[in-house]
């Protein structure tokens, strides 16, 4: 049983590492592609997948930072949060520095006896030639003509945004609550990543070229309450979208990772989607072996099946909070007091605090 995953990004290795576990071949077709050591990314992984991806990486834990507490806030009022996670049993999120994980997933399963890594241009793959070599053939990166062929129907949206992240250090502290500021201009992450170190995730309206350092800088001291003695690391800026593949799988190929479904960083989930897929992927798979039955792109149509209405409820979600929280730090603050009284008790609320908690919807 051959499976052939295209693409070397952070979902191609963890789904490499999951299918080796349960004795299956996989070849890895790459490119060229490292994460710069001086990336000012970072991710959060939400408790539910972190226990998944530990059993898979045993000492992922120590490259992690722990979050207890999510806090939040409307810009006008700093001083109370809106809302607060929290829980006593579990951390809500486990932070990483983007380059520290994947160089750590990356060593732990280059080195794979099953695993093989072929170097190729993966714009000129021949998907029609490698779909009769493989069993099931896993597209993370779409860019042959085949993918772009059969994978281009998506519900798209562009949010006119730009993400922008830097680290932010800071005197020590007991740094293990993150907070949310909604603003009029969008959401501005405080995630801490050490006791004197907290990555800052910025959301902006996009401008003609990238918003300058000195404004971004003036930004992050302007919503912080919460550290003193501040120093910024370099900036990086992504482009916000929201995409939904239509159809996730043709012949024996399936699309997967951020190809699959993009969305508004703003709660910390993109990553954790892929997360949530894979598990799925893994559990089929592991129920195909156990009966004795070929893997085959029978798995492809249920995963289809299955994920596609939850990955688009999951992600209608985000891009409605994104939305409502627009439209919220518009209002005046006595109003916006009021509402979230009212909401308390809401469906949006338990909806917000199932996905902090990664309990899906
Ligand atoms: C600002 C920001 C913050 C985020 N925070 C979080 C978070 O806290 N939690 C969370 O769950 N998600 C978060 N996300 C989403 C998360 O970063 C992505 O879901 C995740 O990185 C996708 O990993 P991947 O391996 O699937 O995709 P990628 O790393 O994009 O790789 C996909 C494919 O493209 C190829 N590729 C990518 N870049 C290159 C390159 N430069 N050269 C050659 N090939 C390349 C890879 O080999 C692979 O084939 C965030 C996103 C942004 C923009």
């Amino acid at each position: 049983m051959k499976i052939c995953i295209i693409g070397s990004g952070l979902t191609s290795l963890i789904l490499a590492k999951n299918l080796i576990k349960k004795n299956l071949y996989v070849d890895i077709i790459y490119e060229n592609y490292q994460k710069e050591p001086t990336s000012a990314r970072t991710i959060g992984i939400t408790n539910q997948n972190f226990q998944f991806l530990e059993n898979l990486f045993p000492n992922l834990k120590s490259r992690s930072f722990s979050i207890k507490e999510i806090q939040i806030f409307n810009h006008n009022d700093l001083d109370s949060a809106l809302l607060k996670f929290r829980s006593n049993k579990i951390n809500q999120m486990y932070m990483f520095k983007y380059y520290e994980i994947y160089n750590y997933i990356i060593n732990e399963v280059k080195n794979l006896k099953k695993l093989k890594k072929i170097k190729k241009n993966l714009k000129i793959l021949d998907l029609n030639y490698l779909s009769n070599k493989y069993d099931l053939i896993i597209d993370t990166n779409l860019q042959n003509k085949f993918s772009k062929k059969y994978f281009y129907k998506k519900i798209k949206k562009d949010y006119f945004s730009k993400a922008y992240v830097t680290i932010l250090y800071h005197d020590k502290i007991d740094n293990s609550v993150a907070r949310q500021i909604f603003t009029k201009k969008g959401p501005i992450a405080f995630l801490p990543i050490s006791n004197d170190s907290t990555s800052i995730v910025i959301s902006h309206k996009k401008s003609i070229g990238d918003l300058d350092k000195s404004y971004i800088e003036k930004l992050i001291t302007k919503y912080n309450k919460f550290y003193n003695n501040l120093k910024f690391s370099n900036i990086q800026s992504f482009d916000l979208k929201f995409s939904l593949l239509k159809s996730y799988y043709s012949k024996n190929i399936l699309a997967f990772g951020d190809k699959l479904h993009q969305i508004h960083p703003l709660a910390g989930q993109g990553f954790n989607m892929n997360i949530r897929d894979i598990k799925y992927l893994s559990k089929e798979i592991d129920q195909k072996i156990s009966l004795g039955l070929l893997i085959d792109n029978t798995i492809l149509e249920e995963f289809e099946n299955r994920r596609k209405s939850n990955n688009a409820v999951f992600a209608g979600t985000i891009d409605f909070i994104y939305e409502f929280f627009q439209v919220e730090s518009r209002a005046p603050k006595f109003l916006s007091k009021k509402l979230f009284n009212l909401l308390n008790n809401s469906k949006l609320l338990s909806r917000y605090s199932s996905i902090i908690a990664d309990k899906g919807i």
